[in-house]
Order: C-alpha cells, then sequence, then structure tokens
C-alpha cells in the first residue's frame, strides 16, 4: 500500500521530465508531478487528505524554492493540520559527475539530480534516498508523539497527584477539624469514642488470640507518687489482649473559674492539654482527648491498669510542677484526680469501661481528690 505522497515539482527542470516520469513510475510511494501554481490553487488538497503530514513531501527545485517560500508556508499554514505539509526536498540540478560533496549536500534534504545519467539507476536512487526521508520523518514524528504522549501522562499524573493530595489535605483538615477540641488541641468526645471502640475490638481479637484472662491486680489504693510507686517501672511492659483507660477530672475547677476567671479557667484547660500530648508523659501509643468541660480520657493501649498508673502520676507530677498565676498575679496549683481502669473481655461496649474508670475517678474525689485510684483494686 502506497501510504507516503511526493509532490515533485517541475520548475525550472524542464531538461528532467523524462526522469520525473521514471521516478514516478518506480516509486514505492505516490508520485504526483505538479507545479507550485498548482498546490497554491488547491489542486493537490484532494491528494493530500489521505496522507498523513508526515507522510507528504514537497520536492521542489532550490532556486524555485527560495522565489515560492513564503507563499507556499502561508498556504500550507492556512491548511486544516490534517492536510499541512512541512517536509521540504530542495532539488538541484547539475551536469556534473557525481562526487562526495554532493553526497553531503543530501543529508540536508537536499538532492542533486543528474541530467546525464541514466534515468532508471538515478530513479531508484532517488526513490531509495526519499524512503529515508520519509521513514526519518515519520519516525521522528513518532518520536515527537511518543515523548508528548509520556509527557502528557506525566503532566497528567502530576496533575492528578497534586489534585489528589489537595483534596486529601482538605480532608484531613476537615476529619481534624471534626476530631479535635480547639481548646486543648486534644482528641474531641467523637474521637475518643471511635478511639475507644477501635481499641476495643482490636482488644478483644489479640485477647481471643491469647486465650486467657489472668492479669493479676493487686487491690491497692494509690496517692501521688507514695505507696505502690515501685512498681510504675513495669510501665513499658505492653500486655497485648488489654488495654486501659484514665479518667482525669480537675479538682475544684468550678472554683478556678469563680475565682480567677473563665479565661483563666481555660488556660488551664490547656495546659493540661498541652501535658498530655508532652513528650516523657504519655507514650506515643496512648490517646489523650477531652471528654467534656474539665474530664479528660486517655486511652493506653496494651497496658493493664497497674501499668497506667506511670502515665497518670507523670502527669499528676507535672501538673504538680506547675504554678499558675492569675490575672491579679495570684499564684495557684491545680491538681486532679485520676480513676484508672483496664479492659474486661466482656465489656458489651464503651459505656461499660467509662463507667469504671468514672466510679475510680469519683472514688478518688470521695476520698480527698488529688489521687489516682485504679477500679479493679478497689471494687473487684
Ligand atoms: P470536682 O473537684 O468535684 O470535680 O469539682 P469541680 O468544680 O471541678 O467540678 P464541677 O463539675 O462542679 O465543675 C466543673 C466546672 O468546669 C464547671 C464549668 O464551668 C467548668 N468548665 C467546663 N468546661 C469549661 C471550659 O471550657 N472552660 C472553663 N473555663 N471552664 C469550664
Ligand atoms: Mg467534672
Ligand atoms: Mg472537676
Amino acid at each position: 500500500m502506497k501510504d507516503k505522497y511526493l509532490m515533485l515539482c517541475n520548475e525550472n527542470m524542464d531538461s528532467f521530465s523524462s526522469l520525473f516520469t521514471m521516478i514516478k513510475e518506480k516509486a514505492p510511494f505516490i508520485v504526483d508531478i505538479t507545479n507550485v501554481a498548482d498546490i497554491l490553487a488547491g489542486k493537490s488538497l484532494k491528494r493530500m487528505k489521505h496522507f498523513r503530514t508526515t507522510h507528504i513531501y514537497i520536492a521542489i527545485e532550490a532556486d524555485k524554492f527560495i522565489e515560492v517560500e513564503d507563499q507556499l508556508r502561508d498556504y500550507c499554514n492556512s491548511l486544516e493540520e490534517s492536510t499541512a505539509f512541512t517536509n521540504f526536498l530542495y532539488l538541484h540540478k547539475t551536469k556534473a559527475p557525481y562526487t562526495g560533496e554532493d553526497l553531503l549536500k543530501r543529508y540536508k534534504h537536499e538532492y542533486i539530480l543528474f541530467d546525464h545519467e541514466e534515468h532508471l539507476a538515478q530513479a531508484i536512487q532517488f526513490n531509495l534516498y526519499m524512503i529515508s526521508l520519509f521513514n526519518k520523518s515519520i519516525l521522528s514524528n513518532r518520536l515527537a508523539d511518543y515523548i508528548y504522549h509520556s509527557f502528557k501522562e506525566v503532566v497528567y499524573y502530576e496533575m492528578l497527584k497534586k489534585q489528589k493530595a489537595d483534596i486529601e489535605e482538605l480532608n484531613e483538615e476537615l476529619a481534624k477539624i471534626n476530631k479535635i477540641d480547639n481548646l486543648t488541641n486534644l482528641y474531641n468526645r467523637r474521637a475518643l469514642f471511635e478511639f475507644l471502640e477501635k481499641e476495643r475490638n482490636r482488644t478483644l481479637r489479640s485477647f481471643q488470640k491469647l486465650g486467657g484472662d489472668d492479669y493479676p491486680i493487686e487491690t491497692k489504693q494509690f496517692w501521688g507518687n507514695q505507696e505502690g510507686s515501685s512498681e510504675v517501672e513495669e510501665d513499658f511492659i505492653e500486655y497485648f489482649g488489654i488495654f486501659s483507660i484514665m479518667m482525669i477530672d480537675l479538682d475544684h475547677f468550678k472554683k478556678i473559674n469563680d475565682t480567677y476567671g473563665h479565661l483563666i479557667g481555660d488556660k488551664v484547660l490547656k495546659t493540661i492539654g498541652r501535658l498530655l500530648q508532652q513528650q516523657g508523659i504519655l507514650r506515643d501509643q496512648d490517646i489523650a482527648g477531652r471528654f467534656g468541660g474539665e474530664e479528660f480520657i486517655v486511652i493506653l493501649p496494651n497496658t493493664n491498669a497497674n501499668n497506667a498508673l506511670g502515665p497518670a502520676m507523670r502527669l499528676a507530677a507535672e501538673l504538680d510542677a506547675i504554678e499558675f498565676v492569675s490575672n491579679e498575679n495570684q499564684r495557684f496549683k491545680v491538681t486532679l484526680s485520676i480513676g484508672i481502669s483496664e479492659y474486661h473481655p466482656t465489656d458489651k461496649d464503651n459505656e461499660a469501661i467509662i463507667y469504671r474508670a468514672d466510679q475510680a475517678m469519683y472514688y478518688a474525689k470521695e476520698h480527698g481528690r488529688n489521687q489516682i485510684i485504679i477500679y479493679e483494686r478497689v471494687f473487684d
């Protein structure tokens, strides 16, 4: 199938008409022997329509080309892209014999035709050269196409990636806004319940894998850093199939508000938020949130109630080291009552463990506040 098209312009090539005829006869591509006027008049259009731009060549005598170059290029630009032609071969004619220099010229898309040479041999040689020109044009276009398409893919991919990242960032921000308490920067109540649900399911699965519930808990009451502080060393032992929660409530917070003002009260809450996020108090895996008002919950994965005592005591100690200052320069301290309870595999829902931690916390309140109570040591 002849899928390439050569327009062979005969201007200034009068003595080459029989060679042109031979070229046309032997060419493995379509050849129209034509002239610039006909091309500009659109007479080649019908034919050109069947070929891609890369598959069209115009061979034209070099001097004639210089004369009509602008017209040809303008005409070409006026055509639809599919019928435009941009490939030119400049023909030179000579009576001189074949030389090495002539060969070199061929690389510049120029071709020397000899009007003394035998037509058949010259036609075949010319056609071979034309084929190499066509292939070069098609190939470089394919390469450009390939590069363009690869690049397009890359651009699209990058664009999509950026869009996706933007959306994800927005979603993350939204999710965060929905999950974060903006006064303390801790997780809010809703987020806490979500984490608790997750932790309960995760723990239930590992508990079932472990196949038991034998976690010895001594019945002891803890007060600040006094009793049982030696057992706190065990804090970093992990107990799979269990987790604990801490219910933290500020002592006499209403009085702080009443005495120093609501804004100072807010500052205290912010400080608790900061401490719960401060390195060295909780572990990275622990989840701290504001349960409401002046109440906080910490979820401690893989931690039994005994070992939850460590972070609770560290928190109390850190808070104890802080002296708050009111607007009137009054100095005051804040204390916490903390209730700890661990997950029981029989817990049907999150409320069960929250309830026990709450019970322990109230026990601490009833017994003088500023203390940490482990539910399982007091009530079980
Ligand atoms: P207790 O030691 O028994 O816990 O006494 P309490 O005063 O801390 O407890 P109570 O439940 O009587 O009062 C809690 C107070 O916390 C009342 C409320 O005004 C205050 N509160 C709750 N949320 C906020 C808040 O966002 N900012 C401030 N400044 N105060 C808050
Ligand atoms: Mg309270
Ligand atoms: Mg309180």
